[in-house]
């Protein structure tokens, strides 16, 4: 066996587990922080400093009262990230330290947004009982299963990169779901493939040689990333994490992997269970989608198109559209989905074929979707049991959830004409209700009470009936509270006390309360335990033998519940992997409903996929945009788009606010739509599949990310010209835009000639109305532009795109609309006419760009 760490204790409100490779005892850093405090004069400070040694990189939430304080250089960081006000601490006999203060009642949705972006922090709390150890809880974005923490929706994916040679091993895993995976990618893939993964956090185990191409994928990725403490484990360690993790039969289960994906997966547990403490108990067996059947689209195509989230939040992104899912597994699918669209006209197809069964018969969709939308989320149910954090709560939801899925299946099953693949799926939801997860339903049902605490550490969720010595120790605690009980009347009788009490509390237990006044009617065969100023407390043997039992039993009962639950749990966790595949199965249906419900809210079309390298859309739309401008009383004028042999690249020209980029991304995004199985905002559209689409848009344009600079561009354009093939689709949107005009132009049409010899499908708009010379001379494209008429008060658009090229002159008529002062008008207009009739132009074609003219078809 190989060098597996050995465990650190685990509590669950306790993470200190990050920096102990080979931790000697879980209390190590506790006495070594308690060490500290002993010796210097600021006892508080002196306690954070060591939190903050013990959790480097983290930034210290540190628990005072009904506050989080954060103290020191956390202060301004988190203060910026939350927007919270910078003030200081005062000292005594030191200077103010900066210091922003988070209310404890907000604190996880803050801490929330903390690691979304990208922080990991580390969370110190009170002590349970003063002058105790303060608990420390280490929360890393990839790595946290908290619920309070977790966005329901959105997978939380944690990734590990192991470079071999010229290949990049990935393993993946979502804690919360136990969801794994990995892919092999080769160094120019690593974009793409982190993309679809989608992680919120990366780690490296190993660079390849020429680290350029995985820097540039992981940061453009946007999580935090950092190299992996646990390194990359060598053969025999790799060997050994696997069979820890999947049993000795590991070689069995994970044929067809090769070395540098189980290297990854490999110390991707490792790093789990130096960080976590543990590993993931019943570890869902890893997938490993095959690369190729899915549509490659890189981290800042799915930014640049606002496919999961946009400038202005997650609510203008085509995802926050086109969300008509209904359980948080299904929101999650359409996620990753959309990250990695299909490529298989075929299984498009499928899929293509339950959306429009399900547009057709409004009552099975409405259905599905009804049992659906009851189906609690069972994925990270399990996610929570099997790393240890799950309570009975977690087991009601499992229960509950195989149920709606049985009940989602009977929907489908009764139905008529259910095309083959909604069959299949029925099939599947069905077993929900079959063999082991049947078994574990009715387990379940029968096990678990009605109510249920959260934590199994507070007793009560088991039902009668489920256990004979739990019945059992039961009847005595009720027996036992009778006979406490019935002491009452009769210590009243004998005493003569009428206002003689049995009570309980949490200082003393069990003893009898008489007024203070009345307190020398007892005889000696009460003992006093506690004089009030109005009360007087007193216990006797009789009773103290009786609490005592009491107490007894509910230990015991409290003993038994929790190894009933711990029992539970295993049987869950036993069939954890058939839970999962009923989970899939619904949130798969959940997606096909989804997708149906918005086709016929929006009246979208089915799309006609091919092999082919055409492309057709009539009257396409913009999905987001459409919408928004309808709901302010606006209408989105349509456009069509068709690029094949003799147009295959598009160069769209036109004036600023003409709508360029709208339509560009339409053309985009209506190709990933069709490929995910969607339908789509176009009257028809055929499309030829896309192998790899790429969106860039010129520097000056992407302002919301706010770190797009020229350089940035440029790689990213590098990344396109080396990576299209003829089979992809590229966006270039106003690109050379962040440098000189003649860098930019010579840029922009160096770049859309290489494109247009490779053969793959472009739109290419620009502002540099020079570049239509050259593409006009060129075979395969065409010269087309946002059509605009020259008003009384400047430019008129009217979103058209039509053959052709636009006016330049239309510049000056917007900066007239803006009120320029009409001498600095008179004045552009001359210096434009000079600059025109004397510009070189890249083509040396000679005509005059002013000039409109159509050209191309
Ligand atoms: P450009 O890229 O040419 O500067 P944009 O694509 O950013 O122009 O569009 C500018 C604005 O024009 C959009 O915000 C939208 O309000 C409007 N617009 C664009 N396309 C259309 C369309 N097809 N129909 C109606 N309005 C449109
Ligand atoms: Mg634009």
């Amino acid at each position: 066996m190989a060098s597996w760490p050995s465990f650190v204790v685990w509590r669950p409100a306790m993470a200190y587990g990050l920096l102990l490779a080979r931790p000697p005892e879980p209390h190590y850093l506790l006495r070594k922080m308690n060490a500290a405090i002993a010796s210097g004069p600021s006892p508080m400070m002196q306690v954070h400093a060591a939190a903050r040694a013990a959790a480097p990189g983290h930034l210290v939430l540190y628990r005072v009262g009904e506050f989080y304080e954060v103290l020191g250089d956390d202060a301004p960081v988190v203060s910026r990230a939350l927007g919270l006000q910078l003030t200081r601490r005062r000292q005594k006999d030191a200077p103010d330290v900066p210091m922003c203060g988070i209310p404890a009642g907000s604190a996880d949705g803050m801490v929330a947004r903390l690691l979304s972006a990208g922080h990991k922090v580390a969370i110190s709390e009170q002590p349970p009982e003063p002058g105790g150890v303060r608990p420390l809880r280490l929360l890393t974005p990839g790595t946290t299963v908290d619920d309070a923490v977790l966005a329901a929706g959105r997978p939380n994916t944690l990734a590990v990169a192991l470079a071999a040679g010229q290949a990049v091993g990935f393993a993946f895993i979502d804690l919360s779901t136990g969801e794994t995976g990995t892919l092999m990618a080769s160094l120019d893939g690593c974009g793409p493939a982190l993309a679809r993964i989608g992680p919120a956090e990366v780690l490296i185990a190993c660079w390849p040689e020429s680290s350029e191409a995985l820097a540039v994928a992981v940061r453009s990725q946007g999580a935090p990333f950092a190299d992996l403490p646990v390194g990359s484990p060598d053969a025999a360690a790799t060997a050994g994490a696997l069979a820890t993790a999947y049993g000795e039969r590991w070689q069995d289960l994970l044929q067809g992997f090769s070395p540098p994906e189980l290297a990854a997966l490999a110390a991707l547990l490792l790093h789990i269970q130096s960080t976590t403490g543990r590993l993931p108990e019943a570890p869902l067996p890893p997938r490993r989608p095959p690369f190729g059947d899915t549509m490659e689209i890189d981290a800042p195509t799915l930014r640049g198109l606002e496919v999961l989230s946009s400038a202005s939040g997650p609510e203008g992104a085509l995802l926050a559209v086109i969300d008509r899912t209904v359980t948080a597994a299904g929101a999650r699918l359409l996620t990753r989905q959309l990250a990695a669209p299909l490529t298989s006209p075929e299984t498009i197809h499928r899929r293509l074929a339950m959306v429009r069964f399900l547009v057709g018969t409004p009552k099975v969709r409405a259905g599905c979707r009804e049992e659906l939308s009851g189906m609690p989320d069972a994925l990270r149910a399990c996610g929570r049991l099997a790393m240890g954090s799950g309570g009975p709560r977690d087991l009601a939801a499992v229960r509950d959830a195989l149920r709606q899925a049985t009940a989602a299946a009977m929907i489908l099953t009764g139905t008529l004409d259910t095309p083959a693949p909604l069959a299949a799926a029925a099939r599947e939801l069905a077993a929900a209700g079959q063999g082991a997860c049947g078994d574990l339903a009715t387990g379940l049902t029968r096990a678990l009470a009605l109510v249920l605490p959260a934590s199994a550490e507070v007793g009560g969720f088991i039902a009668e009936g489920h256990s004979r010595d739990l019945d059992e120790v039961r009847r005595e605690v009720t027996s036992h509270t009778a006979a406490i009980e019935a002491l009452q009347p009769r210590y009243s009788a004998e005493t003569g006390v009428k206002a003689l009490r049995i009570r309980a509390n949490n200082a003393i237990g069990w003893h009898i309360e008489v007024p203070a006044g009345q307190a020398a009617a007892l005889g000696s065969a009460f003992v006093l335990r506690q004089g009030l100023a109005s009360t007087t407390r007193f216990t006797t043997p009789e009773l103290d033998l009786l609490a005592s039992a009491l107490e007894a039993a509910r230990e015991r009962a409290l003993r038994l519940e929790r190894a009933a639950f711990e029992d539970l749990r295993h049987r869950a966790l036993a069939v954890r992997a058939a839970i999962a595949r009923v989970c899939h199965a619904a949130a798969a249906l959940d997606l096909v409903c989804g997708l149906a419900q918005a086709a016929a809210e929006y009246l979208w079309s089915e799309p006609e996929l091919d092999e082919g390298t055409g492309l057709d859309i009539e009257d396409g739309r913009h999905p987001v945009a459409e919408p928004l401008l309808e709901g302010q009383g606006r209408t989105f004028e349509p456009n069509g788009c068709r690029l094949d042999e003799g147009s295959r690249l598009w160069l769209l020209t036109g004036p600023n606010m003409a709508g360029k980029s709208t339509f560009l991304r339409q053309v985009a995004l209506i190709v990933l739509m069709a490929q995910i199985g969607s339908f789509v905002p176009a009257r028809r559209a055929r499309i030829g599949v896309v192998d790899k689409l790429f969106s860039r848009i010129g520097a000056s344009d992407d302002l919301a990310a706010g770190r797009s600079t020229f350089m940035v561009e440029m790689l990213e354009t590098a990344a396109i010209l080396n990576q299209a093939t003829p089979r992809s689709l590229v966006i270039l949107d106003e690109v050379g835009r962040g440098t000189s005009t003649h860098d930019g132009l010579a840029i922009a049409q160096a770049a859309m000639e290489h494109l247009h010899d490779l053969g793959c499908r472009t739109l290419f708009s620009t502002h540099y109305h020079e570049l239509a010379d050259a593409a006009e001379a060129m075979p395969h494209a065409i010269c087309m532009a946002m059509d605009a008429s020259a008003g009384r008060h400047g430019a008129v658009f009217n979103y058209r795109v039509v053959p052709g090229r636009a006016g330049r002159s239309y510049g000056l008529k917007v900066a007239a609309l803006a009120g320029l002062p009409p001498a600095v008008l008179r004045r552009a207009e001359h210096l434009l006419a000079k600059h025109s009739s004397s510009s070189t132009l890249l083509h040396g074609s000679g005509r005059n760009p002013i000039k409109s003219a159509t050209c191309g078809d």
